[in-house]
């Protein structure tokens, strides 16, 4: 077996040249003796948290044990290089089948998944693969390593440990590029649209704000998930203009029209992309003037794993937003891998805990635990806390008597269009919400 050395790597030295040397060679053998290759691509999932959590010397020995563990997991002509930061190639020769491919993709996960014991600590850490398989799925090189990195980001969009690449992923991937084609258009013809979610003062029974959400009603497949348009504008970069554009539709119809009372706010979702770009703050802070809105009643939601996947810029960009007198709240909290000496420091003033914890936190003694958990932590750090997720009136009293400030979810409201919103707030909503929150 070649195993090539793991000593701490200096970027330099990553070895995707000796990976296309290596492929030549062993596609050309392929060829000569009509037999097949895999390359297998495996990136670690948030390794980048190990190294700012734990620094890189540990870093780079858990790095270590990766490559030994799936070089332990290969047979003896095959190879592990490693190619970027957290993220190695496989090559396995003299392949019998696609479905080895397969079995050794789920040795080599199962391998890297084993806690790693480094510096006195035990560390997980959670390896993505995508496989291609030469001849069945490429003719050349380039095109190979194309289908193993593709099958890789098939894995992560459907969150899936591994992927295998083939016909399906291919339609994916034609798929998704459809999709991101018909964003850019759907963008210039403004087939967006905001709904809003009203949020609720657990402990009053008012409405405290609502939360804007982004709504796309494709020509031929209609309704498409955010989560799923999002994710693809991420990838395109359209996920700039999408945020802008959400926040200049909500600040207008809030300050605008339909503002339902003084200290209401509205709640606006910022991609973690958006943390890296030098014009998000000058931007908000000309919508928030061109609007005429109050910036204290601005909440912009950031999810906690976009915080903590590189704090120091998050805590950059969100004390300027903080200066300017906007508030900022950390989305989707428990799901993400919070430092609490950095959530000390972040100038954000609410957590939402993640709906998985409230959905079913009745019937859920675990869930309930954790709930009251967040509670806890938010007030010790003098912040308010949402819980969304709220389906029923049993996690709406048990929200209530555990101290919870602020609620959303389809038992008070579904998320709506303006106009449905309108008609929610004139008709019985605060009576609506009073005898919810009894
Ligand atoms: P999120 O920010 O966590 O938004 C809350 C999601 O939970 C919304 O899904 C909402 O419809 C849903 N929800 C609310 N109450 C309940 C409930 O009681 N039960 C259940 N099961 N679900 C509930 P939605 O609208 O599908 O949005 C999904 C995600 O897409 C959002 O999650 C957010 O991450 C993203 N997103 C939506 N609009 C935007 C946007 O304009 N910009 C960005 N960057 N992300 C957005
Ligand atoms: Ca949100
Ligand atoms: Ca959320």
């Amino acid at each position: 077996m070649t195993v090539v050395t793991m000593a701490p790597v200096p970027i330099m030295q990553f070895q995707r040249r000796r990976l296309r040397e290596e492929l030549d060679k062993r596609i050309a053998g392929a060829r000569e003796q009509d037999t097949r290759l895999a390359l297998l691509v495996i990136n670690l999932q948030e390794f980048r948290q190990v190294n700012i959590s734990f620094g890189h010397q540990v870093g780079d020995q858990v790095l270590e044990q990766v490559s030994a563990r799936i070089a332990a997991a290969l047979r003896i002509d095959d190879m592990v290089l490693h190619i970027g930061n957290d993220e190695f190639a496989v090559i396995l020769s003299d392949l019998k089948g696609v479905q080895v491919a397969q079995l050794a993709a789920e040795k080599i996960l199962a391998g890297i998944a084993e806690n790693h014991a480094v510096a006195g600590q035990m560390l997980a850490v959670c390896g993505r693969l995508g496989a291609a398989v030469f001849p069945d799925h490429a003719s050349s090189r380039d095109e190979l390593m194309r289908a193993a990195d593709s099958a890789v980001q098939f894995a992560a969009d459907h969150h899936r440990d591994y992927a295998i690449y083939d016909a399906s992923t291919r339609l994916q991937e034609r798929d998704s590029a459809d999709l991101r084609g018909s964003l850019r258009e759907a963008m210039d013809n403004d087939d967006f649209m905001l709904y809003y979610q009203p949020q609720m003062n657990l402990q009053q029974g008012v409405l405290s704000g609502c939360e804007a959400l982004s709504r796309w009603k494709h020509a031929r497949r209609g309704w498409i998930n955010p989560e799923v348009f999002i994710a693809a504008a991420e990838r395109s970069g359209l996920i700039d203009e999408l945020t802008y554009w959400s926040i200049n539709v909500a600040l207008r119809k809030w300050f605008e029209f339909e503002r339902p009372g003084p200290d209401t706010s509205i709640s606006i979702n910022l991609s973690a992309r958006l943390l890296h770009s030098p014009e998000l703050v000058g931007m908000v802070e000309r919508a928030t003037n061109i609007w005429g809105a109050r910036r204290d009643s601005v909440v912009l939601e950031v999810t906690e794993s976009a915080m903590m996947s590189d704090p120091k810029v998050a805590l950059h960009t969100l004390s300027a937003l903080h200066e300017m007198g906007i508030r900022l709240s950390i989305d989707d909290f428990g799901t993400g891998y919070s430092s609490l000496a950095y959530l000390k420091k972040l100038p954000v003033s609410e957590l939402k805990i993640d709906k998985s914890f409230v959905i079913q936190m009745a019937e859920n003694r675990q869930d309930r635990k954790i709930v009251q958990s967040v509670i806890d932590l938010a007030h010790t750090l003098d912040m308010s806390v949402v819980a969304e997720g709220i389906e029923n009136r049993q996690v709406l009293d048990m929200l209530v008597g555990m101290g919870c400030d602020y609620g959303q979810g389809y038992f008070i409201a579904r998320p709506m269009s303006d106009a449905a919103l309108s008609e929610w707030l004139e008709t019985d909503e605060l009576a609506l919400l009073e005898h919810r929150a009894r």
